[in-house]
């Protein structure tokens, strides 16, 4: 890929088909908390005819913790959340004294808290437009660069509206038009939680999101731009059925104002001070069965977690399918936990997400086993023929997929 590093702004990068038509484009979807077995749950035609013609993998294992934010950031970064900073959908940096959560806008727009480097940064660098539509990362200036085309997120935008926002882009002038856009379908994401993975629900909402899928490929199709594009479509987790009879309260085993708890469900996110760490992690180790509790320095190898500042001093991780709670917000909420969560370690097969791709980067109609996540910036650099960032893997941990 070392050529590459020649590419400037009016030439098409190496890897793409470098013809007079420009590069090749990438549009990448998450269907968040689509997990790996809703492809065959029958309702699912427009995926299924872009797995016939592209690669479908048998899962894409999830980074931990299994969330939506970190493994987002994961998929566009090549780095495991430990890496890339963003290590929780809530948490707190000791050194900016501040919190981060999906719900406040000035810190998700707030460039300090994504660290590596999204996709859409490197083409920008390059000279390239990029679009990612709500993808997380994507609101903020990220090493001093900002997307050609993002929207501040919002949740009420229609399937189509969102599908049509990137089909416009792609009608641009060649010279305008973005190499790589992203779309993102919270549907499967919101059922899974309400209803569960294994409920009839589910399955409108599978339909729904696949619905999306189509529109686009359909687009794609009418603008003669099928052939160039290569469509990537991702989850960022799976999800796992909880229920109200298997529950954790924190509160049973230690005050909840000293354990000082940042994030609660399945991951617990403990930071009491300096003082109190010791008893508060007595107090919860072994407290139940289902709880796993360690300090930092104790997380299993195998979750690659626990190095980051932003990574809790005590961490507890509910067993699959367990809710961590407290009293007086479980008995608030008498519809909570019935449904299905995502966050449990990512070894546990329910939280494995949907990896389905094709186009001219990719080869034609094959299965690969499950990969991990962090593979997926790879396939998509080489797919947009630009160099990956140094230590974010290699393309010969996923063999098979690409068109070499
Ligand atoms: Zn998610």
């Amino acid at each position: 890929m070392a050529a590459a590093l020649a590419c400037t702004s009016d030439e098409a990068p190496p890897g793409s088909s470098g013809s007079a038509a420009g590069p090749n484009t990438v549009v990448l979807v998450s269907l968040d908390g689509f997990r790996w077995d809703y492809l065959d749950r029958g309702v699912t035609p427009n995926l299924d005819v872009l797995a016939g013609r592209g690669v479908r993998a048998e899962g894409l294992i999830p980074s931990f913790p299994t969330k939506t934010f970190p493994n987002h950031y994961t998929l566009v970064t090549g780095l495991v959340p430990d890496r890339h900073g963003i290590v929780a959908n809530t948490m707190y940096d000791p050194v900016f004294d501040a919190r981060f959560s999906l719900s406040d806008r000035d810190e998700v727009q707030d460039g300090r808290w994504w660290e590596g480097e999204p996709v859409w940064v490197t083409a920008e660098r390059y000279g390239h437009p990029t679009a990612p539509l709500f993808w997380p990362g994507s609101e903020a200036e990220i090493t001093g660069i900002r997307p050609s085309h993002w929207l501040p997120y919002d949740g009420r935008m229609s399937h189509v509206a969102r599908v049509q926002w990137v089909l416009d882009l792609l009608d641009l002038p060649e010279a305008d038009r973005p190499v790589f856009c992203t779309l993102y379908f919270a549907e499967t994401d919101d059922v899974g939680h309400t209803a569960g993975p294994d409920s009839d629900e589910i399955l409108t909402a599978i339909a729904s999101v696949d619905d999306a899928v189509g529109l686009l490929i359909a687009g794609l199709e009418t603008r003669d731009l099928l052939d160039r594009t290569n469509v990537v479509v991702v989850s960022d987790h799976g999800m796992i059925s909880t229920s109200r009879k298997r529950v954790v309260f924190v509160d049973d085993y230690v005050d909840l104002a000293v354990a000082n708890p940042v994030d609660w469900n399945p991951v617990l996110a403990l930071w009491p001070a300096e003082e109190d760490m010791e008893d508060v992690y007595e107090a919860l180790h072994d407290a139940h069965p289902e709880l796993a509790i360690y300090l930092r320095d104790e997380i299993p190898d195998r979750l690659e977690y626990g190095s980051h500042r932003r990574t809790p001093p005590i961490l507890g991780l509910a067993a699959p399918g367990w809710t961590i709670t407290n009293h007086p917000y479980f008995d608030e909420r008498p519809d909570r936990a019935d449904g299905g969560n995502h966050g449990f370690d990512n070894a546990a097969k329910g939280m494995q997400g949907l990896f389905v791709a094709a186009g001219p980067a990719f080869r034609n109609g094959v299965r690969v086993p499950a990969f991990s996540n962090s593979h997926v910036y790879t396939l998509l650099m080489s797919a947009l023929g630009l160099p990956a960032a140094p230590g974010t893997g290699d393309l010969a941990e996923v063999p098979g997929i690409l068109v070499q």
